[in-house]
């Protein structure tokens, strides 16, 4: 069905002309009605969530229900302390004032969601949007399709559709939406429709979140508690959706060395997870459809034939599953390491001494993150220093997303803004600066005519000068 955007920005904007979205009782009912969604509604997220994934119950809850109610009852929690005003210091230069910075909202926004976690990815920027006291048009990935007609249906029931609609689509819908002026575009999905994203708001100023992807690193280094390490790799990677994470570990870095006791571990806990026959596992998702699933066919048979499958490699097109896979001594010229990998394939690249992975991920672009396994001090803090990401985590991965307090976005390649806990608020407001003064404290020098004497007390005065400023006030 054809979108009507012109109509729906004029609602919106009428609605948000009208003030109601900005109060604090308007936004506090609205994120009430969001956790109604998660909390009411978890049999319906859960179903709509296998159709289009096979995404396992214990992941649907943890990873898209519990980060959407955990994120609307922290910003009900915070809201109040959020909006308010914030005190500043002033200096001599304005004496006597105060300033403060004010919080506001942009007005009508744009939220473009994608297929991975269809629910929380798309929720999430929602409540960001709305506790900023915004209105909103949620676009969700019609990718997932059960998910997007799922959020349509809820959204349309527990939320003030005034201020915040759904609009389901493809392309032709989302290109409509972006042709029109929005004052803050929230993207999550692939570069390439990224710029895309960027060139539209380009055309009216509008700024933009985009929350990307790209290829992220796992350093693992010897001397570690290695089952311990192979384990959280494990729930990182296959654990979150079959590896079509944005910050799921891409590739490993590791000695030529320890290579082959990291393979052996990591093949070992995966046993244990997923069983002897992973195709048959009820705890790994799905690949999302048969594009996707031929997209990683292909990456695995470019590598079949120059670098080693030393662990799983099992593939069932009917189904769509692909079975958690490493390779070892990848080149790395090879397609695999080209791009984002999405999917649960891991690919080892080995190197003579730990201190050349800097080498190699600096190598490319900067990724949404990177992590190392390490007990060594002066290496962690080389990687912490020397490695720029979106965000990193030594010995674990994926985990720093669930720290409200941490802001989650990227760097260069891998996008631009961030979000979670007040950073999601802080996404969707303006810093407005406002400085308050009385009819007090006028002082001459600042006008014309211009004389030696108020340049020299100007001069003392920006200049902290305590004694010139007396020195000029008494013509000394
Ligand atoms: P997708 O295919 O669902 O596309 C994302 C959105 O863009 C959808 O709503 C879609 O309708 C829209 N879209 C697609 N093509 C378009 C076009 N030509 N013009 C306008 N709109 C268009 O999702 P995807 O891009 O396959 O998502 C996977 C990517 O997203 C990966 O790179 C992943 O790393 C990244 N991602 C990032 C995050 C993050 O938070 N940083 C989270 C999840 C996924």
């Amino acid at each position: 069905m054809a979108v009507d955007a012109e109509a729906v920005v004029k609602e919106l904007r009428s609605t948000y002309t009208s003030g109601k979205t900005t109060t604090y009782e308007w936004r506090a009912s609205q994120l009430k009605a969001l956790l109604k969604i998660a909390t009411h509604h978890e049999r319906d997220i859960i179903e709509a969530l296998r159709s289009d994934l096979n995404k396992p119950e214990h992941e649907a809850f943890v990873h898209e229900i519990a980060a959407v109610s955990s994120a609307c009852k922290l910003a009900l929690k915070e809201l109040h302390r959020w909006m308010k005003p914030q005190k500043v210091k002033t200096t001599i230069t304005t004496f006597p004032s105060s300033a403060e910075i004010v919080p506001e909202p942009l007005g009508v926004v744009l939220i473009i969601s994608t297929w991975n976690y269809p629910f929380s990815l798309s929720l999430d920027p929602v409540v960001g949007a709305i506790a900023a006291g915004n209105t909103v048009v949620l676009k969700p990935s019609e990718v997932a399709p059960a998910t997007s007609s799922l959020l349509s249906k809820l959204l349309g029931e527990y939320v003030d559709t005034s201020g915040v609609k759904v609009i389901e689509g493809a392309v032709p819908e989302t290109t409509a939406l972006l042709e029109q002026k929005w004052d803050k575009i929230f993207f999550t999905g692939n570069g390439t429709v990224g710029r895309i994203v960027l060139s539209a708001a380009a055309k009216h100023l509008t700024p933009v979140v985009l929350e990307l992807g790209g290829k992220c690193p796992v350093v693992i280094d010897a001397n570690i508690n290695l089952k311990v390490a192979a384990r959280r790799l494990i729930s990182g990677k296959w654990g979150m959706n079959n590896g079509q994470t944005c910050v799921a570990p891409d590739y490993i870095i590791t000695t030529k060395e320890y290579a082959s006791e990291v393979v052996d571990t990591i093949s070992s806990e995966l046993e244990k997870f997923y069983g002897k026959d992973p195709l048959q596992s009820k705890d790994l998702s799905s690949i999302i459809n048969t594009r996707h699933f031929d997209r990683l066919a292909k990456l695995l048979d470019d590598v079949k034939v120059s670098g080693k499958i030393v662990h799983g490699g099992q593939s069932d097109k009917t189904n769509l599953r692909i079975a958690p896979t490493i390779l070892l001594d990848v080149p790395e010229d090879s397609l695999i390491m080209k791009d984002e990998i999405f999917g649960p394939l891991l690919p080892i690249i080995t190197v003579n001494k730990i201190e050349d992975c800097f080498g190699v991920i600096n190598g490319k672009g900067k990724p949404l993150a990177a992590y190392m396994f390490t007990n060594d001090k002066k290496l962690k803090e080389e990687f912490i220093r020397s490695v720029s990401a979106g965000g990193m985590i030594i010995n674990d991965t994926v985990l720093h997303l669930a720290e409200p307090g941490l802001p989650f976005g990227g760097v260069g390649e891998s996008g631009m803004g961030a979000y979670h806990g007040k950073f999601s608020f802080d996404a969707f407001s303006h810093q407005k600066a406002v400085l308050q003064r009385s009819f007090m404290g006028d002082v001459a020098a600042r006008y014309p005519p211009y004389t030696p004497w108020k340049l020299r007390f100007l001069k003392a005065l920006l200049g902290g000068d305590i004694l010139g400023i007396f020195r000029a006030l008494v013509g000394w």
